[in-house]
């Protein structure tokens, strides 16, 4: 069968898609076919409304399609404490123990000369600007994984000598293991016995 070049095209677009190999890049093809008009149509423009609409608060660098993401926007959050993560879902996973009242910084990736990530590459900068007088505490959550611990390990050297307290989640979870798998429970113990780093 000689190939249709829009199917062949649109199976691409869905083999960029990370995790995605090319046979279910053309499964997912396929079944666009199936969809109706209207169907085909919404589904194009949510692609475009969560490009257009969503960016990164200026605050905390989480993602938000507002002026501030919802944590920045809330009064009662307390801005003494800030949890230091890797990526917008490691909030999601932190958001969703109900237990964390303070504020976030989103890194946006973590430090890694091997896939030459340094230091200026992540919102660090943006970090250091928001430690004024009002913040107490830096939870580094990043994942325990190598490249994990070597930013933990820097932003405490970078942040201790501010005066500010650095503190690292007590990690029931295996080393190497990915924050946004750990479970509510492990997590809210992660919190709560965080120690000083
Ligand atoms: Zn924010």
């Amino acid at each position: 069968m000689a190939e249709i070049e829009s199917l062949v095209h649109l199976a691409e677009q869905f083999g960029r898609l990370s995790g995605i190999g090319r046979k279910s890049a053309m499964r997912m093809a396929y079944s666009v076919l199936d969809f109706t008009d209207e169907e085909a149509a919404e589904f194009a423009r949510a692609i475009v409304e969560a490009k257009t609409n969503i960016h990164y608060c200026p605050v905390c660098q989480n993602l938000t399609d507002r002026e501030l993401c919802h944590v920045c926007n809330d009064l009662d959050r307390d801005r003494s404490i800030i949890c230091v993560v890797e990526d917008a879902r490691a909030v999601m996973s932190i958001e969703k123990v109900r237990e964390y009242r303070g504020t976030y910084h989103v890194l946006h990736g973590v430090i890694s000369p091997v896939n030459g990530i340094g230091p200026e590459q992540l919102k660090i900068k943006e970090l250091l600007s928001r430690i004024d007088d009002e913040v107490k505490e830096i939870i580094v959550a990043t994942n325990p994984t190598v490249e994990g611990e070597a930013t933990a390990m820097y932003l405490s050297r970078l942040i201790k000598p501010l005066g500010v307290k650095v503190t690292r989640l007590a990690y029931g979870v295996p080393v190497g293991a990915d924050l946004e798998y750990a479970d509510e429970v492990t997590l809210f113990r992660a919190l709560e016995g965080r120690r000083d780093f």
